[in-house]
């Protein structure tokens, strides 16, 4: 057994009490669940009043593991690398797969302030920690990740910039601009589904926004600043947000970046037979 079933409503209640999902028993309050994440970010997790690409598929699973009043949700990403135009795995492998780690865990460790907040009707109210885990496969990843070699371009040539295709897809550059740790912090916030909160070349001077979505929070809009760093061309604005996803070298994780964790959770846990509130909290 995990957990106790939902205690019977004493006296007379408005409308039909919560009722279980088989065999007459509540789904219980301390169950373990599960799932495979595969959803696209765009519209799902977010939408954006400025151009953006529509596939940011995040690819994770999810485990649900909940006491009476805590737990955890642990996400893990698997990661497949291969090597491209002049990157070796002997040159190469230690420094990516370090980064990748370590981003996964700069993801955790920011995320301690928060908590994602259950409350199943006839249960005590949970407050689970996040978690974030990888591993590196062989082949067949959440993400494939293209270590790419190409030499950095002489000035005044732009830098190479690392990206995320997809959601699924990251070419990484050893050799690109900005700092390898957090360049793969940024770059693996896409492979949650997140979006940039930067662009250069809007095309009108009213500042963009980013809605995130809730699980049971209300939806959250960022709306971005103009930004320091020059627009790309002269018809064009720049805007930004101070946010991991909005400035080169931000170490700003905002709640709304963790909302995903609850869609996924609020999910997860419905497909268990489980109609919970899900939102993210504070410890
Ligand atoms: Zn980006």
């Amino acid at each position: 057994m995990c957990g106790d079933p939902p205690k019977p409503p004493s006296g007379t209640l408005p409308g039909k009490p919560p009722s279980g999902g088989t065999g007459g028993e509540g789904p219980c309050c301390a169950c373990p669940a599960k799932g495979d994440v595969s959803t696209n970010g765009f519209s799902n997790y977010f939408t954006t009043t400025y151009s953006h690409s529509n596939s940011l598929t995040n690819k994770c699973k999810l485990d649900i593991i909940r006491t009476e009043e805590g737990g955890t949700v642990t996400i893990t990403k698997t990661f497949a690398l291969a090597y491209t135009a002049g990157a070796t795995e002997a040159a190469n492998k230690a420094t990516v797969t370090g980064a990748i780690s370590g981003a996964m865990g700069t993801w955790q460790s920011e995320a301690a302030p928060y908590r994602i907040i259950v409350e199943q009707p006839g249960c005590k109210q949970q407050k689970l920690k996040i978690q974030f885990t990888s591993t590196i496969v062989a082949s067949g990843g959440d993400v494939a990740v293209s270590v790419d070699g190409t030499p950095a371009p002489p000035a005044p040539a732009p830098g190479l910039r690392s990206f995320v295709q997809g959601g699924t897809a990251m070419t990484f550059y050893i050799n690109g601009v900005g700092e390898i740790a957090w360049t793969m912090v940024h770059e693996i916030g896409h492979t949650f589904g997140l979006p940039d909160e930067y662009i250069y070349n809007h095309p009108s001077a009213t500042a963009p926004s980013v809605t995130y979505k809730g699980a049971s929070d209300p939806d959250k809009t960022v709306t971005l600043v103009t930004s320091a760093i020059p627009a790309d061309s002269a018809t064009t604005f720049g805007f930004d947000h101070d946010c991991v996803m909005g400035r080169n070298g931000n170490t700003v994780y905002p709640d709304y970046l963790y909302y995903w964790v609850a869609i996924e959770v609020k999910k997860v846990l419905k497909d268990a037979g489980v109609s919970a509130t899900v939102k993210v909290g504070t410890a």
